[in-house]
């Protein structure tokens, strides 16, 4: 069995979009990413501040915007409008979740699609499902096909289920493994025998945030399982969805929480942030000519 190491892929990352920002600052140009966040949502502060530590890793400018629970849907947009039109900022994220009297969708629409670095735009949804994937792509899918990638693992051809199908993981990664020539089973809350489905794949990607969801009994022997769930126990311990061991003494390759995919999800922010600059940094150059 071989541990699929975001921690270690991660860090190569992030030292590459450094390496690259360092080349744009030479020529004047900052990548600039700025991070909205609404209420006083415990995990979503520490998100948010992690994100801003590997941005002053990276040597991205973050502008960090802490609002208050009560902002009002009106004053949110207000503010997005005015990002999308500062020339100085690359890339806008809104942390989700927001206050239920404000309509995820709504703010999700307002962000230019340029600077869209999370992807959860309809326009980048569109691109990424017609398989053009030169939108900007969700971090946390993009991130578990970098790992994949990076161990030599080829998709195609592959029976791959994704347990989950939320906008921000389930689908999108269930797109990037069918782009890829995977094919794709999306399973979730409703599926009746979940265990039909896994006992059969060649890869299985848990994002369900349900702890022990995975087991031995569920998986053939020399499966691929990537666990994106993150699960606090009541003892503080984080763990994902998959039970670890004994999943792992049947799988090829398992990713670990922590130090598997959690760790991937920022480095690819960054990765789109540059991304995102690059883009922006071009479409200038054009209007110039
Ligand atoms: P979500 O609640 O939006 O979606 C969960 C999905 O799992 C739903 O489609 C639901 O139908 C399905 N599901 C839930 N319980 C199930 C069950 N018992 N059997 C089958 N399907 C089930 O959550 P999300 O935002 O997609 O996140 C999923 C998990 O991934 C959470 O633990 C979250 O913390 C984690 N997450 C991790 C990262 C990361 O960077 N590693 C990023 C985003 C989310």
């Amino acid at each position: 069995m071989t541990l699929l190491d975001g921690k270690k892929l991660s860090q190569s990352v992030k030292d590459e979009v450094k390496s690259e920002v360092a080349k744009l600052v030479q020529k004047g140009i900052v990548p600039t990413l700025a991070v909205i966040l609404v209420g006083d949502d415990v995990p979503s502060h520490t998100y948010v501040n992690a994100k801003a530590k590997a941005c002053e890793y990276c040597g991205i400018k973050s502008l960090v915007y802490k609002l208050g629970a009560d902002t009002t849907q009106s004053e949110l947009l207000a503010l997005i409008n005015t990002l999308n039109f500062d020339d100085s900022v690359d890339g806008i994220l809104v942390q989700l979740p927001l206050p239920a009297h404000i309509n995820k969708a709504t703010i999700i629409e307002a962000i230019s699609t340029h600077k869209d670095v999370d992807g959860f735009h309809p326009f980048n949804v569109g691109l990424l499902n017609t398989g053009f994937e030169s939108g900007l792509l969700p971090c946390t899918p993009l991130g578990v096909i970098k790992l994949l990638k990076a161990y030599d693992i080829n998709v195609e051809g592959l029976d791959a289920v994704v347990i989950g199908a939320s906008n921000i993981v389930g689908r999108p990664m269930a797109t990037m493994l069918l782009n890829l020539g995977a094919s794709v089973s999306v399973c979730h809350i409703k599926t009746r025998d979940l265990s039909l489905y896994t006992k059969r794949a060649d890869l299985i990607v848990v994002a369900a945030g349900c702890v022990n969801l995975l087991k031995a009994d569920m998986v053939k022997e020399g499966v691929i399982v990537v666990d994106v769930g993150i699960n606090r126990l009541a003892n503080g311990k984080l763990v994902g969805d998959v039970d670890f061991d004994s999943v792992s003494k049947k799988a090829s390759f398992i990713s670990p929480v922590p130090g598997g995919v959690g760790a991937m999800t920022i480095a690819m922010l960054m990765a789109n942030t540059l991304k995102a600059t690059l883009a922006h940094k071009k479409s200038r150059e054009k209007s110039q000519k």
